[in-house]
């Protein structure tokens, strides 16, 4: 069997070393960035141009504003609020009154009002001084006497124009701030656009943006200036509210190393990667040999089952030949029955070798699977073991419980039963009973080899089934053996499509093998006591 462990092991250093290289890289990264200057003449030109254009917007409100005031014929609330309404921002039109026989203030709504109640602006008593005073509660302006109109316009507090029309008579307007403001952002939208057009060419980020947050211009690239505050911020204040114009520098970002994480990191995986060559190198050549080794122990065998087979045959001619007297006489007839059980031991032996270096070499043949009847092979597998069980005293007790025929190989079976019965024989003779049971249950055969000796230690149970492994205890000392056996029979169970047990057992040893039936089989009842 060819082994992957080499091939594993280097692919696993060699990612390995692949990881660290990584790891190390992103270790030892470092992100540095730079703010480059910009040059900024255009946009505080535009700066300096936006201002002078919100200037001439706020002289051209007001003027609209004071015309309004000044219209004496708008007599009629009608008539006023429908004015008003043509002008923008306008939410209260009020007229203060000193007349001598009390006030006669009016206050005309013309638009909604955002906070809950418009402030009501009066005149109060005219102090020492005399300057006249508007309460706008909270607000208090003093105008001079000869003042004509003006803003008041404190922060936070209500907008308000006022126009005298007469020296008792004031026209307050209150401005809705927002509004207006809203309505310059969008004067500025329809019309700058190309003044700002003069920034972009400059390159951004650069951002246009009113009060509120909205965005009236950008240059490209202003996304950089996101989450960071601008380097430059040029405000432009009105008394409406302000729009500012936000730049910001370039900033590059350069990514650098830390030479020594770096140098570390490519020691480490290096180091990874020589060991993972080093160590496939070793193995492979380690493997070499063992396929070596067991190519010289496969040919060996090869070149000893040939002179094996002719010993047995001409031992075999040799005991037809010789006269039962002969035989039975005692000398003789012993000494080659026992050359004939060693020859089959080395046979066996031979047989689980070249089992085993055909599996290691992948050059196991498939097997030929046949209707085989158990019964008959487990017959001719004790018959063989005939004379070496009796001259051991071990008593063979058959329990044929079914004719069932199973799937596999003759001689595979041969092979694992051989196996089985050669460790009762050395191992078990203490316990004088060899049982050999076949039975059938759906759609298995199983045969059970038994014996009543020394058994397997539990912590041994699995470990027998390991090629080589031998019982560590005095069962095994002074027994011959390889450690190949219960291996080999297992492969050549499972190979057939069925497998090697070793069964809980009161006494001594019980081995399970187990085939799938033959298609076709006629269940049979039979019990069959032979000793
Ligand atoms: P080997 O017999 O060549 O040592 P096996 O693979 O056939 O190798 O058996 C492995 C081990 O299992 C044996 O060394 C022995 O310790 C134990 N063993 C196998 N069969 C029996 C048995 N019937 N009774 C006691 N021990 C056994």
């Amino acid at each position: 069997m060819k082994s992957r462990v080499p091939h594993l092991l280097l692919g696993l250093l060699l990612a390995g070393a692949v990881g660290v290289l990584v790891a190390g890289f992103l270790a030892a990264e470092r992100k540095e960035t730079e703010v480059v200057p910009r040059d900024r003449g255009a946009l505080t030109d535009l700066a300096v141009y936006l201002a002078g254009e919100l200037r001439m917007l706020d002289e051209l409100y007001t003027s609209h504003l004071k015309e309004l005031a000044g219209e004496t014929s708008l007599r009629e609330d009608f008539a006023i609020k429908k004015r008003c309404e043509e002008i923008v921002g306008i939410a209260q039109f009020s007229i203060l009154s000193r007349a001598p026989d009390g006030r006669r203030d009016r206050h005309l709504k013309v638009r909604d009002w955002t906070e809950p109640r418009a402030p009501a602006p009066s005149f109060s008593e005219s102090d020492r001084l005399g300057a006249e005073v508007i309460r706008l509660s909270p607000v208090s302006a003093y105008l001079d006497g000869l003042d004509e109109s003006g803003w008041i316009d404190e922060p936070g507090k209500p907008l308000m124009y006022w126009a005298r029309r007469s020296p008792n008579e004031i026209v307050v307007l209150l401005v809705n701030r927002a509004e207006v403001a809203a309505a310059i952002t969008g004067w500025l939208r329809e019309y700058e656009g190309e003044a700002f057009e003069t920034v972009a060419v400059g390159g951004g980020p650069d951002v246009f943006r009113a009060g509120n947050g909205d965005t009236l211009f950008e240059v490209a690239e202003a996304e950089t200036g996101k989450g960071v505050r601008p380097d430059l911020l040029l405000p432009l204040r009105t008394r409406y509210g302000d729009w500012h114009l936000e730049s910001w520098d370039r900033r590059v970002t350069t990514v650098r190393y830390d030479q020594r994480v770096i140098s570390g990191t490519w020691l480490l995986a290096l180091l990874l990667a020589l060991t993972g060559v080093a160590l496939f190198r070793h193995q492979r050549s380690v493997l070499k040999r063992a396929a070596q080794q067991v190519s010289f122990v496969n040919r060996v065998s090869h070149e000893l089952r040939t002179p094996l087979t002719n010993i047995i045959l001409n031992t075999d001619l040799v005991s037809e030949a010789l006269s039962e007297k002969a035989l039975a006489g005692g000398g003789v007839g012993r000494r080659l029955s026992l050359v004939r059980e060693e020859c089959r031991r080395l046979n066996r032996l031979i047989a689980n070798v070249l089992s085993f270096s055909g599996r290691e070499q992948n050059r196991n043949v498939p097997l030929s699977l046949e209707t085989i009847d158990p019964v008959e092979v487990c017959d001719r597998v004790l018959e063989s073991f005939g004379a070496v069980l009796e001259r051991k005293g071990l008593v063979v007790k058959r329990h044929y419980q079914t004719a069932k025929h199973c799937r596999g190989s003759a001689d595979s079976l041969a092979q694992i039963l051989a196996n089985l019965v050669s460790n009762v024989e050395k191992y078990a003779v203490s316990g004088g009973v060899l049982e050999v049971a076949v039975t059938g249950s759906e759609e298995r055969v199983s045969i059970q080899v038994s014996d009543a000796g020394p058994g397997i230690p539990r912590a041994a149970e699995k470990k027998v089934f390991t090629a080589f492994y031998r019982v560590d205890k005095g069962v095994t000392e002074g027994v011959s053996g390889t450690g190949l056996g219960l291996a080999i029979a297992r492969d050549l169970a499972e190979d057939m499509g069925g497998g090697l047990y070793l069964l809980p057992s009161q006494k001594g040893a019980r081995f399970e093998v187990s085939l799938p039936e033959a298609p076709g089989n006629v269940i049979d009842l039979r019990e069959n006591l032979a000793s």
